[in-house]
C-alpha cells in the first residue's frame, strides 16, 4: 500500500514520491479504503486470506494512524486477515514521533522497517536524508518503546568515495541496537533522477566492481558473525524474522497493490500472470477513485514463458532459492524441461547448484554465482 507523500525529494530516488507540505490524509486514505473494497469484490480476490500488508513509500510515517487504522479495518471487513499477519510500515526518522508510533501498533501495525541508511553525517548530507545519526537512533528506541518488537532497519553501502571502514563504522552501529532485520542495499544511479544528472556532469567516485564486491561480502561476514543470516541478496534477519511480506514477493506470491503508482500482481490459470500499476500522481489517482474509475494506469498480461521467467528470476534472489516442487505445481512443466541451456550453462560453470532439504528440491546461485547474481537471474526474463 502506497504513501506518495515526503517532505523532501532525496536526489537518488526514484520511488513514486511527491513533496507535499500538507498531505490530504483523510482524502487519501478514504481513496485506499474504496480501492479496497473493490478489489474485495473482483473474482480473482473475493474470499481470500491476506497473509501480509506493507505500507511503504514515500513517507508512510507521515500519515496519522487513524488512516492505517481505517485501511486495516476495511481490509479485516473485506478479506479473511490471518491471524499472524505481518503487518509492516515504513518509518523515516526525520518523521517520526512518539505518539504516532503507538498509534500505528495500537491501529494492528506489528512491524516497522526505519529508513536509516547511514549514522554518518557526510554520508547523510550526500543522500539528501532529513536526518541525523541520532535521529535514526532516537526514531528506533521510539518504534521500541511503543511496542514493537519486530524492527527493520534500512541501511545504503558503496557511496562515493565511501570507505569500507566507513561503512563498517555505520554497519557496527545498526547491529549494536539490536534489530531483528537489517535491509543492505548498494547505492545505484537510477535513470530518471537528480543523482543520475549529477553523475553524468561530475562522473561521482563510486566503488569499481572489486569494491563493490568487497562491500557485499564483508557485509554478509559481518552480519552472521552478528546472527544475522542472508536470506536474500540484500536482507539479513535473526531466526524467523524474515520480512513474509517481501518473500511472498520472491515467491510469485499474488499482492495487491493499492495507492498512487502501486503495483500488483495476480496468476491467471488461462495465461501466466497479470501484473498492474496505479496512477502515479496523488491528485490523479484520488480524482480518478473517487470518481469511481479505475486507478489501473497499466496493465500488462504476461504470457505463461514471461510469468515463468520472473518466477525463477524472483526466487533465485532467495538465499534458499527457487522450490522446484512449487514452480512445477504452479506452472506444470519441471525447471528443467523449460530451461535446459541455461541450467547446463549456470550449473556447469558451478555458478548455480541445486540440493534438497526436508523432501523439496530447490535451484540456488552458488557463492560464485552470487558474485553475478543480476546476470544470472535476468538470463531467465530474457530466456
Ligand atoms: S524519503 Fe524515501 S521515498 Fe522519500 S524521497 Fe527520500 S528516498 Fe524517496
Amino acid at each position: 500500500m502506497h504513501t506518495p507523500f515526503c517532505i523532501h525529494k532525496c536526489h537518488y530516488c526514484d520511488f513514486n514520491s511527491h513533496v507535499f507540505k500538507a498531505p490530504p490524509w483523510q482524502k487519501y486514505g478514504d481513496a485506499l479504503v474504496k480501492e479496497i473494497l473493490a478489489y474485495a469484490k473482483a473474482p480473482q480476490f473475493a474470499g481470500r486470506s491476506v497473509s501480509s500488508i506493507f505500507f511503504g513509500g514515500g513517507t508512510p510515517s507521515l500519515a496519522p494512524a487513524s488512516m492505517f487504522a481505517d485501511v486495516l479495518q476495511a481490509i479485516g471487513d473485506s478479506f479473511v486477515l490471518e491471524s499472524d499477519a505481518e503487518v509492516s510500515i515504513e518509518a523515516n526518522p526525520g518523521a517520526s514521533d512518539a505518539c504516532r508510533f503507538e498509534g500505528y501498533r495500537r491501529a494492528g501495525i506489528n512491524r516497522i522497517s526505519i529508513g536509516v541508511q547511514s549514522f554518518d553525517a557526510k554520508e547523510l548530507k550526500f543522500l539528501e536524508r532529513i536526518h541525523s545519526g541520532d535521529e535514526a537512533i532516537k526514531a528506533f528506541a521510539m518504534a521500541k518503546d511503543a511496542g514493537f518488537d519486530n524492527i527493520n532497519l534500512d541501511l545504503m553501502y558503496a557511496l562515493p568515495h565511501q570507505s569500507l571502514a566507513q561503512w563498517f563504522t555505520s554497519l557496527q552501529q545498526a547491529i549494536a541496537l539490536q534489530p531483528q532485520h537489517l535491509s543492505c542495499y548498494q547505492l545505484t544511479v537510477e535513470p530518471n533522477t537528480q543523482l543520475f544528472v549529477t553523475h553524468k556532469k561530475k562522473q561521482l567516485a563510486f566503488p569499481d566492481e572489486t569494491l563493490a564486491l568487497e562491500f557485499f561480502w564483508q557485509t554478509r561476514k559481518q552480519l552472521a558473525e552478528a546472527g544475522f543470516a542472508a536470506y536474500e541478496i540484500s536482507n539479513f534477519a535473526q531466526l524467523g524474522k524474515h520480512c513474509q511480506h517481501n518473500v511472498g514477493y520472491w515467491q510469485y506470491d499474488d499482492y495487491i497493490g493499492i495507492g498512487a503508482g502501486a503495483a500488483g500482481k495476480w496468476d491467471d490459470d488461462q495465461q501466466g500472470a497479470v501484473r498492474y500499476t496505479n496512477i502515479r500522481s496523488p491528485q490523479t489517482y484520488m480524482n480518478a477513485v473517487h470518481q469511481g474509475d479505475s486507478a489501473i494506469n497499466f496493465r500488462e498480461d504476461l504470457a505463461y514463458a514471461e510469468a515463468m521467467g520472473e518466477a525463477v528470476w524472483l526466487g533465485l534472489r532467495q538465499s534458499e532459492g527457487l522450490n522446484l516442487q512449487r514452480f512445477a505445481m504452479r506452472f506444470g512443466q519441471a525447471v528443467e524441461i523449460v530451461y535446459p541451456v541455461l541450467l547446463r550453462q549456470w550449473l556447469g560453470q558451478g555458478l548455480m547448484e541445486t540440493y534438497e532439504k526436508v523432501g523439496q528440491s530447490y535451484l540456488r546461485l552458488s557463492d560464485k554465482g552470487l558474485n553475478i547474481a543480476d546476470d544470472i537471474t535476468a538470463s531467465f526474463l530474457h530466456a
